[in-house]
């Protein structure tokens, strides 16, 4: 593999030299790739002949600390990792100081999923779900990620502080995977065909006290962002309540997105999720024939925000009514939804009179 790293990165990939003038024809930096797959990280890359970007999210203790922590019911996990992946996906490529928060509200058994990334390497998240209609989905076999959202809208938000403008892309879910809809929401937002892959699994394991399941995940997205925009069209999605005997709008798909697209969808769950296939090689095993330029992985990790600071902000933006209201057994309890941390306060100390 031909790795052709930007100026700022090419310490990285090349020996120092004890006095590089003595040979100005540098040679281009090239090496194998790496056998070690590294957890909880990120890794852009670029297929400069195609005019492909893309980033492969690992995810192993992150992702299980997580879904571990929250004890949801296996499908709600498996597609709250999924909704992980996807930003750590997307906030991971923003440059930005704050957050990026990814939200899905809709009408199926899941309710409610939230992702938290706050740059540049902590995610938090947390699923709100209806408990028997999850156990009816399971016992009629549709856990799908589109059954169990069901319709509504899925928002990525970015916050970067009170003194700075939010800003918030909706797309809407109509019974669609996650894939689907980053798919959607590129191409109707932002014009950038993109192809995400997504995947979750448990992994189990031989304990001394018996298997141990651990969860994993991971992901690609490919987006291709060629220099002449004309290039970058793609047909309209089918609308699907079109009237008889028109025809669908169809667009002649550029050649190199084409190519993109075919090595992508040969990408199997168990390439994103297996331990032993580094992001390095299972980027070689696509691209090794245009060529592919891999750049550093950026690290995650399970973490989150909340605070007993920011949890007594929060009590005493409410009204005194409401804080007199949440006073039981003469405290108020709090519990974090996103890490089930605890938090008890006195009636005074959060303006609440003692009932
Ligand atoms: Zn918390």
């Amino acid at each position: 593999m031909r790795v052709r790293p930007r100026n700022f990165e090419f310490k990285r990939y090349i020996k120092p030299m004890s006095n590089p003038q003595a040979n100005p024809q540098i040679a281009i930096p090239s090496r194998a790739p790496a056998a070690t797959t590294a957890d909880d990280t990120v890794m852009p890359f670029e297929v400069a002949k195609l005019d492909l970007r893309g980033r492969v999210v690992r995810l192993g203790p992150a992702v299980d600390e997580i879904l571990a922590r929250h004890a949801y019911p296996q499908p709600v996990a498996k597609l709250l990792g999924e909704a992980l992946v996807l930003t750590a996906m997307l906030g991971s490529a923003l440059k930005i100081d704050g957050r990026f928060i990814l939200q899905t509200q809709s009408d199926g058994p899941v309710r409610m999923l939230v992702v938290d990334f706050t740059a540049p390497d902590k995610v938090r998240a947390c699923a709100r779900f209806d408990k028997d209609r999850v156990a009816a989905a399971v016992a009629s076999g549709k856990t799908d990620g589109g059954a169990l959202l069901g319709k509504g809208h899925l928002a990525m938000t970015i916050d970067q502080g009170p003194d700075m403008n939010r800003y918030q892309g909706l797309v809407a879910l109509e019974g669609g995977s996650l894939e689907d809809v980053a798919h959607e929401y590129f191409l109707r937002s932002e014009q950038i065909p993109t192809r995400v892959r997504l995947a979750v699994a448990e992994e189990l394991r031989a304990g001394s006290d018996g298997p141990t399941h651990r969860w994993r995940a991971g992901g690609i997205m490919l987006q291709f962002l060629p220099k002449a925009p004309e290039r970058a069209r793609v047909a309209d999605l089918d609308p699907g309540d079109a009237p008889e005997g028109v025809e669908p709008h169809t667009v002649e798909e550029d050649d190199a997105w084409v190519e993109g697209q075919a090595l992508i969808s040969t990408v199997e769950d168990i390439e994103l999720i297996d331990p032993s296939l580094s992001s390095e090689r299972l980027v070689y095993r696509l691209f090794h024939e245009p060529g592919v330029r891999v750049f550093r992985a950026s690290p995650l990790r399970a973490e989150c925000s909340c605070s007993r600071d920011n949890v007594e902000a929060m009590l005493k933006s409410f009204s005194q009514d409401d804080r007199d209201h949440m006073v039981e057994d003469g405290k108020i309890s709090v519990t974090c939804e996103f890490c089930s941390a605890h938090y008890q306060f006195a009636p005074g100390e959060v303006g609440a009179s003692p009932s």
